[in-house]
């Protein structure tokens, strides 16, 4: 951030002593109305993220703003919130006080999924307006009145051609993912729609990368706007301890199966798993128990006696995982912690920093573990870049891999055992046996039982290997249009389509004008899946082929049937694929 981070510490620097020096807001602080305080505090937000505490009291001020962050910082807060303070709840009039603008009709879902969210208790009315869906209904709900409206710039000019998005009350236009909107060929559609918003409006543009005509039309649109950008502390490498850092990326709806396997493979002594939210420490302590770990939850909502408890039962080691929320964690410093995993890619580098200084210290291993979605894999490029490490991505362990490693178990638990003595009690059992039966056979049996009573018998699912989408965050300073992160014409991606997934092959490619983001946006608009359930794609001249989970294929082939893409119907259907 352009300010100094207050609670960045070096990595390795016992964060005890820095607790009370922290001074991060809180939301009150921040100067929010009750209402959202309250909402924030029912979704579990403990304190703002770093992008939040810099934009929300510019904003709240009225300024204009130029925000530089990736999804996974919390910037649909940082300008949501403001954006709700301008709402008047009790009057009648209906004409949109917020106009936000995003790429994909997927953004504008979850855009105003989480408006309506903060909202709710200001009955705040947000529409999203994206193409594909039946404008009727868009009508319909314009006629009736909205505060907000979350539009997609190409949805949001039919609708002001047909002089049913009225934007002359408008107070505020967010510009979300504007580098993604200009490489989707919308320059000239948001140069429109903001001619027709009240020059006294204020401006809000975020951008994950600031390429010169983001800087352009920022000069233009904003006046006099506040910066705020990700700095790059330079001092947060110095001692860096020794940790081991990996990361797998893993769709949302697989974390909590995927991070129990890495927790069998890994075999922590003691963890902390670190959450966003007090609900998902909850949620994802309530899980791991039920995977028959020993965890605890802590988090801010909790006093001080029931957290010296918690502390006391992983002092103990009567308690082998400790999930928290950065909040709660602060000033924890725990002796024997092997592993520290970040459930969620922390919100900003410092964090990050801040969270894997707990392991690695006096010259033990440490091992840093992140689960990141896949959309989240810029977040991870950009702490790598702050600490100057690397941190390596790793496949989530197979069910091979944890059959492997449970029998590894059963084996030395069984070696354990023969080398402890103490054996003879069960000779009569075993001499009875093998009257009848082949000794091997008795050994075998007395094994299966022992593997199946560690609970090692448990059925797994397979995780599907996500790879990694260039087309989506990580995309160099020119965007994801850039020739540079382009597949080759014509390329195909690896023969196999990851486990759990099958390949769609789609009659339409880049000569087309097909880019991901309509594949991902027409799927994800016309079928239940999300985005984040969307596997590889790749674009090749002539035809594009799609990654999407195995049981939704048939449910995507027959949605795309009632549909059209870029204007015409396509074909999708499973590809012919040849084994080697
Ligand atoms: P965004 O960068 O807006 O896509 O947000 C990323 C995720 O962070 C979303 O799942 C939000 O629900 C969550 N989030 C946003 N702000 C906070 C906060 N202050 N504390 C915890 N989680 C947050």
């Amino acid at each position: 951030m352009s300010a100094e981070p207050t609670d960045a510490v070096p990595a390795g620097d016992a964060p005890a002593a820095d607790v009370a020096a922290t001074e991060v807001p809180t939301f009150d602080d921040l100067g929010l109305r009750p209402e959202l305080v309250r909402a924030l505090s029912a979704l579990g937000y403990e304190e703002p993220t770093p992008i939040q505490a810099e934009s929300i009291p510019p904003l709240l001020a009225g300024r204009d703003l130029l925000g530089q962050a990736a999804t996974g910082t919390g910037k649909t807060a940082a300008f949501a919130l403001p954006l709700l303070e301008r709402l008047h709840p009790g009057t009648d009039a209906d004409a949109p006080v917020a106009l936000v603008l995003v790429p994909t009709r997927e953004l504008a879902m979850q855009v105003s999924e989480a408006i309506h969210r903060h909202g709710r208790e200001l009955g705040a009315r947000v529409l999203p307006i994206f193409g594909g869906q039946p404008i009727g209904r868009q009508l319909g709900a314009l006629r009736r009145g909205v505060d907000v409206v979350v539009a997609t710039p190409g949805r949001a000019i039919d609708h002001i051609n047909r002089g049913t998005l009225p934007l002359d009350s408008v107070e505020v236009v967010v510009l979300d993912e504007a580098d993604e909107m200009l490489d989707m060929g919308f320059a000239e559609d948001i140069e429109a729609i903001l001619t027709e918003t009240p020059p006294t409006r204020q401006t809000v543009l975020f951008s994950a990368t600031m390429p010169a005509r983001i800087n352009a039309i920022a000069k233009r649109h904003l006046t006099d706007p506040v910066r705020i950008e990700i700095a790059r502390p330079t001092s947060a490498a110095g001692d860096s301890p020794k940790v081991r850092q990996t990361a797998y990326l893993i769709p949302r709806s697989h974390k909590p199966a995927a991070l129990g396997r890495i927790l069998d493979v890994e075999a922590p002594t003691a963890a902390i798993v670190f959450c966003r939210t007090r609900l998902e420490v909850d949620e994802l302590t309530e899980t791991l128990n039920g995977r028959g770990y020993r965890a605890e939850a802590l988090h801010g909502g909790m006093d001080q006696q029931q957290r010296d408890r918690v502390m006391g039962r992983l002092r103990s080691a009567t308690a082998d995982l400790l999930v928290a929320t950065d909040v709660a964690a602060r000033g924890l410093d725990i002796d024997q912690l092997t592993h520290v995993v970040n459930y969620d890619v922390p919100s900003a580098p410092e964090a990050y920093v801040h969270r894997i200084g707990r392991v690695g210290r006096a010259g033990r291993e440490g091992v840093a573990i992140t689960l990141a979605e896949p959309r989240q894999h810029r977040l991870l490029k950009n702490i790598e870049r702050v600490t100057k490490q690397h941190i390596s991505i790793d496949k989530v362990p197979s069910v091979a891999d944890l059959r492997t490693r449970r029998m590894e178990l059963t084996r030395a638990t069984l070696e354990e055992s023969i080398l402890e003595g103490g054996l003879d009690q069960f000779r009569v059992v075993v001499e009875t046996l093998a009257d009848e039966y082949d000794v091997m056979e008795v050994a075998l049996a007395a094994v299966k039982l022992a593997h199946e009573s560690s609970g090692a018998a448990a059925d797994e699912e397979e995780i599907p290997d996500v790879a990694h989408r260039p087309d989506r965050d990580d995309r160099g300073p020119k965007g994801r249009g850039s020739k540079k992160d382009r597949p080759e014409r014509g390329a195909r991606p690896p023969r196999r389509p990851s486990e759990g997934m099958t390949r769609l092959y789609v009659a339409a490619g880049r000569s087309f004008g097909i880019r991901p983001g309509d594949l991902v946006g027409a799927i994800a608009g016309e079928t239940d899946l999300s985005g984040r359930d969307i596997g590889a794609i790749e674009i090749a001249d002539r035809f594009s082929l799609v990654e999407v989970p195995e049981d939704h294929a048939d449910q995507v082939i027959a949605a795309m049937k009632r549909t059209t893409l870029k204007g015409k119907k396509v074909l999708f259907r499973r590809e012919r694929f040849t084994p080697e």
